[in-house]
């Protein structure tokens, strides 16, 4: 499946926790519809100032780093515009202020589709040539707290707050309109139910993750391999999961 929701509203919104979040759970699907004339754009609630194990780098080096490198990797698949709301990375907490800084930027771009992290605990995912683990069925990833953090507050920022006019009046105030989200796709879902075909624009998803050289720079091609194989399929195509919910009209 590569076609995207029959709308005449061709926008959609990324929301990610941190700079590359996006791209590695919507990167493909972002180049791909942008290709098919939707407009598509990030929103990145965190600075990402804790995403280094070089000991010579710091925070303040690292911040303004990452937030050129998302940029990049947005022009890289297409996507329209960045957004940042600068929170603290690995102490993202829900807050009156992100949860307005989403709803802000639900309520400016009116998207049609909202993408963002799952809020489960825990990720599972099965590997090609995962036969030979005998531990393969039980392996797991802790879904990071800001992006349990970003997916709730995104949930909550689509219904009802962004929809209601009571909820941050002050955006009214300033011109912005309330916008009720049609669809969600949530990546990272144990309960996805929609995929996207994202072999025509893998190479392009591979090249912008690979623009976050302060994250993967160093790993060359190994790095490349191990991105291609994650989203790869037996069938030897190329996939984007989704948890695809079409809210109430
Ligand atoms: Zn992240």
């Amino acid at each position: 499946m590569t076609q995207p929701p029959d709308t005449d509203n061709k926008v959609g919104l990324v929301i990610a926790a941190h700079p590359d979040d996006a791209d590695f759970g919507a990167g493909g699907t972002s180049a791909l519809w942008t290709t098919l004339g939707w407009q598509m754009h990030y929103l990145v609630v965190t600075n990402g100032a804790k995403g280094s194990a070089d000991p010579e780098m710091t925070s303040e080096r690292l911040i303004p780093m990452r937030e050129q490198e998302q940029r990049n990797a947005a022009d890289e698949l297409g996507v329209v515009s960045c957004t940042f709301l600068h929170g603290m990375d690995g102490e993202l907490e829900y807050t009156r202020d992100y949860l307005g800084g989403i709803v802000k930027t639900i309520r400016r771009l009116q998207p049609h589709a909202v993408f963002t992290h799952s809020t489960d605990y825990i990720h599972r995912r099965s590997f090609a040539g995962d036969d030979e683990d005998p531990l393969a069925e039980w392996r797991g990833f802790i879904n990071h707290r800001d992006h349990r953090c970003t997916g709730q507050m995104t949930l909550d920022a689509v219904y009802p707050t962004a929809r209601d006019r009571l909820n941050f009046p002050e955006h009214l105030d300033e011109g912005l309109e309330c916008h009720k989200v049609a669809e969600l796709f949530i990546w990272g879902s144990a309960n996805a139910n929609f995929e996207i075909d994202i072999t025509d624009v893998i190479q392009t998803k591979i090249r912008a993750l690979t623009r976050h050289v302060s994250q993967f720079g160093d790993r060359g091609e190994d790095f490349i391999a191990n991105v291609e194989k994650r989203w790869s399929s037996a069938d030897g195509r190329f996939y984007e999961n989704f948890e695809r919910v079409s809210l109430p009209i």
